[in-house]
């Protein structure tokens, strides 16, 4: 069993963490917010007293954190965190960022000697609570190989995309997908409700014809049809609006520089941006279904 600092406990990092006390490994966690902190403490793991205490003396240091900035400046700049990593501690960052944060972390980190693998995840929170997530690594062969049965702790399927930054790159290119196949869904369901159609019903039929796709099938988005969903919930837990605004961005940021053709991924970034404008910033994703929804 490893020993693991674990940084960035919220939706994600909280269950992951978890599932890592879980699997016998001693977790040490450390958070921004006490609260988030305690509800893993409670589960079996210990407190860390300060991010550099989560990092130093383990074999494996994971983060989960909301953007590339927070990370860069984390391990980087403001905390220098990696001045505190023991060179023998592998550090896997989860976090979903640009391809460019992900490569600056690793070129920062082999200057002191530290391998860093990112590995963001796909699979959303239930996923991150059952275990069953996706992680869409970048970085050396050797380290994924380290990492890989630490993974498959919290996670069903491991796949190494590439070298450092391939991770997210992949992980970018699957919620740009993400993003518009939930609107296309929201749109659908709401153009059956206008014009007489259950929703439950809709979804069902759309599940067994050519319409079925992933936010039908595990995340629908109109409330009340599928129970343990942010769509139930009032929209709150889940995946923030805001978070997969930052996804889009950095999808069109990737599509500018390598000059490909997003149209769709490009409507996302208006609707999902205008929909934050309005409110739902900190609402799950797929609230995007109240967009479409008549006054
Ligand atoms: P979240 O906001 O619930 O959790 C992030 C946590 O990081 C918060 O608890 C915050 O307090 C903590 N944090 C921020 N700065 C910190 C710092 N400097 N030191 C320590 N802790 C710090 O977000 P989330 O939904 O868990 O998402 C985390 C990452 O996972 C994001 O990059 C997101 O894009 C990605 N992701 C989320 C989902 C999802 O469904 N929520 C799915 C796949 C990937």
């Amino acid at each position: 069993m490893a020993s693991i600092g674990f940084i960035g406990v919220g939706n994600m990092g909280g269950p992951m963490a978890i599932n890592l006390v879980k699997a016998g490994h001693q977790v040490k966690v450390f958070d921004l917010s006490a609260e988030l902190v305690q509800q893993v403490v409670a589960q079996g793991a210990q407190r860390a007293a300060t991010v550099q205490d989560a990092a130093c003396d383990v074999d494996v240091l994971i983060s989960m954190l909301p953007s590339g900035q927070i990370v860069e400046d984390l391990y980087i700049h403001q905390t220098g965190l990696l001045d505190h990593i023991n060179p023998r501690t592998l550090v896997i960052d989860c976090s979903t960022i640009a391809p460019e944060n992900a490569i600056n972390l690793a070129q920062a980190a082999k200057v002191k000697d530290i391998v860093t693998l990112d590995a963001p995840v796909s699979g959303g929170v239930g996923g991150a609570k059952a275990g069953t997530l996706t992680f869409i690594v970048g970085g050396d062969k050797s380290a994924f190989e380290k990492a890989e049965p630490i993974l498959r702790n919290m996670g069903k399927s491991v796949f190494h995309a590439g070298n450092h930054g391939a991770g997210q790159m992949a992980k970018i290119c699957n919620n740009m997908l993400l993003a518009v196949h939930m609107i296309g869904t929201a749109e659908a369901l709401q153009l059956g409700v206008d014009n007489g159609l259950d929703p439950q019903v809709l979804s069902q039929i759309m599940l067994q014809s050519s319409g079925r796709n992933w936010s039908l099938e595990l995340y629908n988005p109109y409330p009340g049809v599928m129970p343990n969903v942010p769509a139930s919930n009032n929209y709150d837990g889940g995946f923030q609006t805001n978070l997969m605004n930052k996804d889009l961005g950095l999808a069109l940021e990737a599509a500018l520089k390598s000059q490909s053709s997003t149209p769709m991924g490009y409507l996302a970034k208006s609707l999902y941006g205008l929909h934050g404008r309005k409110g739902f910033g900190k609402k799950d994703f797929s609230s995007i279904q109240k967009m479409f929804e008549k006054d």
